[in-house]
């Protein structure tokens, strides 16, 4: 198939851009004139130093960032954050509060439990109707060295609303929003996100960090994941993924050519008013998350059978629409609607899921 008749709506590895991509083509053979593919580009380099810098300079730009927080670009994922993230803000005999709002923040405080004394607190208040507890009627432990939020849970769609204040400092896994609207920084002091949602490929993670608040890590903390040594070395501890920055870094300079973060958020509204509205009006496919919580990036909705979903994915993906299977933890179909997504995509999907209710309707008026 070509790309122009092919929507990828994967929660990730997600959809990039046809002109970030076209940029990489183009560097691939020959990075910026100086003979060298972006993919051999040394890391210890002038060229790689200054591209750094300005990825640096533009994450600040687009997030308007303060000055004492840094950008680290790590290895491992997510997942390696949600380990990193203890043993550097605290010693195992502390204790920090999770807060559970679905898979993703579960599995972080899962992990977390074997560097520090995790204390889980469930803000899910009804998951038939999937209903979240209002940020304002969080109880936060003020005894806990720090508190971990998800502010938007991937698998099954749901956001959440930055606190408006918490006692302790503030940690946010921000894998699938981060710069897909404006945050207020200041209100964390840590925010990490993995690249392969809205930022570009897998491979490196961003934290963004309040270094002069950092404590001193555990001493059992592994070199590439200490943020305070990371820091103080440029995210240059050992090899970075050297190409995954370099695609990050088209991609902030495309959301820079875009317009920013506010046209990030008014697009990502629009394309998911779209599709919410289009399910709430429908009697085939149902979404469970109230409308305060419903996320922007990650649409989610059931059909009434388990055949029917998988006639829905499967006609889906001849017609060129691909990544719309729910995770395996959860099933149903899942859209994502990163950065990347356009809307007119969005209205094909529409068109789509319009014409597979109309054939079903007629096939259960006929049998
Ligand atoms: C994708 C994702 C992760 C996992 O990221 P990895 O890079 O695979 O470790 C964690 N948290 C959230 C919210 C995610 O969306």
């Amino acid at each position: 198939m070509h790309r122009s008749n092919v929507i990828n709506f994967s929660a990730g590895p997600a959809a990039l851009p046809t002109a970030v991509l076209e940029r990489c083509q183009a560097d691939i053979l020959n990075w910026q004139g100086t003979g060298v593919s972006a993919l051999e580009m040394g890391h210890r380099t002038d060229e790689f130093a200054e591209m750094a810098d300005k990825i640096r300079e533009n994450t600040a730009k687009l997030l308007d960032m303060p000055p004492q927080y840094e950008v680290l670009f790590l290895p491992g994922g997510a997942s390696m954050q949600a380990a990193a993230v203890p043993m550097n803000l605290c010693q195992a005999a502390d204790h920090a509060q999770y807060m559970i709002s679905g898979h993703w923040s579960r599995k972080a405080a899962d992990v977390a439990s074997s560097y520090v004394d995790v204390k889980k607190k469930d803000i899910i208040l009804d998951a038939q109707k999937i209903t979240v507890l209002p940020t304002s009627e969080w109880s936060f432990d003020p005894h806990a060295r720090y508190c971990h939020i998800t502010n938007n849970e991937t698998i099954s769609g749901i956001r959440l609303e930055t606190p408006s204040s918490c006692p302790v400092p503030l940690v946010a896994d921000m894998s699938s929003c981060l710069m897909s609207a404006p945050i207020d920084v200041s209100a964390y002091q840590l925010i990490y996100a993995c690249a392969q949602k809205n930022l570009g490929p897998s491979g490196v993670t961003m934290v963004i960090v309040d270094t002069h608040s950092l404590p001193e890590a555990q001493k059992i903390t592994p070199p590439v994941i200490n943020y305070a040594l990371q820091s103080a070395q440029n995210s240059l501890v050992n090899t970075p993924p050297v190409f995954p920055i370099y695609v990050c870094g088209l991609m902030f300079e495309w959301i820079i050519e875009q317009g920013g973060l506010r046209v990030m958020q008014t697009r990502n509204a629009e394309k998911s008013a779209l599709l919410y509205d289009f399910i709430d009006d429908s009697r085939l496919y149902q979404n469970h998350i109230t409308k305060a919580a419903r996320s922007p990036m990650n649409v989610t909705f059931t059909l009434p059978a388990e055949d029917l979903t998988h006639a829905f994915v499967q006609e889906a993906t001849s017609a060129g629409m691909l990544g719309l299977r729910g995770h395996r933890a959860q099933g149903g179909i899942r859209v994502s609607l990163y950065n990347a997504i356009e809307k007119t995509q969005v209205e094909r999907l529409l068109n789509f899921m319009q014409d597979f209710e109309i054939k079903q309707r007629a096939a259960s008026i006929g049998s």
